[in-house]
């Protein structure tokens, strides 16, 4: 029954991109994991697909939807405006914002997100990390990854990593390292969308269908304390 199960149920391709804890990104044993792989899953076995993962750099999402390589993408992705000229959105799925990172030893000088505006800032690139970064002074400079803007950071190569603030959150509790630490200002409210083409309206509809039955039945609840113990 299983393996005809198996057999007959539909692989949907999502792509993400797994440098983005607790949202995506891999353990000991190279699997991606997180919050929103399981989000999407939980969602898929309600909606009754399979999810195949595809990691890739954030800014390919976009376009791989575009194009029709990927059916959608889950990657910690902020609902905007110019994105959603050119893919669908879901039902917004989670509550962020942008929040910035800098040395410790420039606490005092940097106490507001406000005073870094003639500073060189780090972002991941294509996000609205790098937006805001854009705003606040207009010198950044882009990496592949917030892990890579990070090393940046602590080499002195920028003065503060403007990204999402749950992804800094998570990123300054769980790493043993007290060298950086937040600037605590919340920039921008932005809420997480799943990204879906614009040529599949019927997975949008199963994509919301499905996210409204796990907010429901307690899964998406319990999905949320498993990444964010709260
Ligand atoms: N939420 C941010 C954006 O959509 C960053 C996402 C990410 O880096 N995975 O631009």
């Amino acid at each position: 029954c299983s393996a005809l199960s198996i057999a007959n149920a539909k692989t949907i391709k999502i792509g993400t991109e797994a440098t983005f804890a607790p949202f995506e990104f891999t353990n000991e044993k190279s699997e991606i994991i997180g919050f929103d792989i399981d989000i999407i899953k939980a969602i898929g076995a309600e909606a009754g697909f399979d999810v195949e993962i595809v990691n890739m750099p954030f800014d390919a999402l976009v376009p791989s939807v575009l194009t029709s390589q990927l059916e959608g993408a889950i990657a910690g992705v902020t609902i905007t405006e110019e994105r959603a000229q050119r893919v669908n959105f879901s039902d917004p799925y989670y509550k962020s914002g942008i929040s910035a990172v800098i040395r410790k030893e420039d606490a005092s000088k940097y106490p507001t997100i406000d005073s870094l505006k003639s500073s060189r800032l780090c972002a991941q690139i294509g996000t609205t990390g790098a937006n805001a970064a854009q705003k606040i002074s207009g010198n950044f400079g882009s990496y592949n990854t917030v892990p890579e803007a990070i090393m940046e950071l602590k080499t002195k190569g920028c003065e503060a990593v403007l990204n999402d603030r749950p992804v800094n959150l998570y990123f300054l509790r769980t790493q043993n390292d007290d060298s950086v630490v937040e600037i605590k200002e919340l920039l921008n409210g932005e809420d997480y969308g799943i990204m879906v083409s614009k040529k599949n309206p019927e997975l949008l509809k199963q994509i919301n269908e499905g996210l409204d039955k796990i907010r429901k039945n307690g899964k998406f609840a319990e999905i949320h304390k498993k990444w964010f113990n709260v």
